[in-house]
């Protein structure tokens, strides 16, 4: 087991988000996690790397305790990659620059083993002849796939999805959802938050689905999708397939 969550809750002020969220992961298991909007699909992740503080419960993060004070979260941070729906990539910087940038600050990694560590990972999303460029003149579905060659970078353990296609124009997800299989396929250990059931079910080893901060259904795709138990399950199936 790479990930293990025992009874995570996260409040803010009165508002309770997660209820009590149990679950593992293991190495190169690439689960998928879908549910309504709200449901505290974001903030569950968010709290796997330490972008917020869990109200209480256990996270055991590739070996650290997260609830330990004593945890170096920046170090448990560099395990850890995330990709969000908005890119974010650094607007002054070439696409290369935004890949090297991570290992050189925080790893100290020489500039130019960081130059052809990067190179290899545009290539690998399909972006060398862009290296060069700046993000603005990259499509949605390139600045994305430059994101997830700029997680890569620091070389995770583990990399968090936050609905990666989102915000993209439909003939781009395709691209970016390629990338991510073969990442899967690479054997890398993968939580996607994710409205793309074809991925989720072509894709990932297991779906969550979360509702109303709790875990309300959890097996492999084909059980999920095709034997939903769940009446809550089966509505939001019914809306989004
Ligand atoms: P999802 O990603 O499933 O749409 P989120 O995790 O973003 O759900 O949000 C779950 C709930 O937590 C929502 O009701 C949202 O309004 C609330 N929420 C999320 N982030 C914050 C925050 N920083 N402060 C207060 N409430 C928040
Ligand atoms: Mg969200």
């Amino acid at each position: 087991m790479i990930i293990q969550v025992k009874d995570l809750k996260k409040n803010y002020g009165n508002l309770q988000v997660l209820k009590g969220i149990t679950t593992q992961v293991e190495e190169r298991e690439v689960v998928c996690v879908i549910g309504p909007s709200g449901s505290g699909k974001s903030t569950f992740l968010r709290c796997l790397n330490q972008l917020e503080e869990m109200t209480s419960g256990q996270i055991i993060m590739n070996g650290h305790d997260l609830s330990d004070p004593k945890v170096d979260i920046n170090k448990v941070r560099e395990d850890v990659g995330m990709v969000f729906q908005r890119f974010n990539l650094f607007p002054h910087k070439t696409v290369l620059e935004n890949v090297m940038l991570a290992p050189i600050k925080v790893r100290k990694t020489a500039q130019e083993e960081a130059r052809k560590h990067g190179l290899a990972l545009l290539k690998k999303v399909g972006l060398e002849d862009k290296a060069d460029v700046y993000p603005d003149r990259l499509s949605g579905g390139q600045m994305q796939r430059v994101a997830i060659a700029r997680a890569l970078a620091m070389n995770p353990k583990v990399m968090l999805f936050d609905e990666p296609t989102s915000a993209l124009d439909p003939e781009l997800v395709g691209e970016v959802l390629a990338v991510m299989k073969n990442l899967a396929t690479e054997g890398m250990t993968m939580i996607v938050v994710t409205h793309e059931m074809g991925f989720a079910r072509e894709v990932g080893d297991r779906v969550i689905f979360m509702d109303q901060g709790v875990i309300m259904e959890e097996g492999k795709p084909e059980e999920v999708f095709e034997n939903p138990t769940n009446e809550r399950l089966r509505s939001f199936l019914g809306k989004v397939m």
